[in-house]
């Protein structure tokens, strides 16, 4: 239920870049589906945006996402969910219900 109430953020250089990738090889685009989406509280980002700045004169801000821009949708039950919670297996988006049903369906499909 906490999920529901996350505010998801991004976050953007002073050249109007955002942050994308992962721990360790982060990166900066300007391609904003391809921002690494955060939970501002989950993730701390205040704490980290602050520590940027002051260990790293990395001057960072924080740009709230409005979650249906960000949002995928599912191809089987037709439900939005965020990138992150989505699963793509190559052909098809699977939201987390499905994906873990098709997970149930192969593991008892493989049992026969
Ligand atoms: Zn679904």
């Amino acid at each position: 239920m906490r999920e529901r109430h996350a505010i998801h953020v991004v976050l953007r250089d002073g050249c109007g870049r955002y942050l994308a990738g992962q721990r360790e090889t982060w990166s900066f685009t300007e391609d904003f589906t391809q921002a690494k989406v955060f939970d501002f509280i989950r993730d701390r980002i205040a704490e980290q945006v602050e520590r940027l700045s002051r260990d790293h004169g990395l001057a960072l801000s924080v740009v709230a996402v409005d979650p249906l821009e960000r949002y995928e949708v599912c191809d089987i039950c037709g439900n939005r969910a965020m990138p992150y919670s989505i699963f793509f297996d190559g052909h098809r988006y699977f939201c987390r219900d499905c994906r873990n049903a098709q997970i149930t369906r192969d593991a008892q499909s493989q049992s026969c």
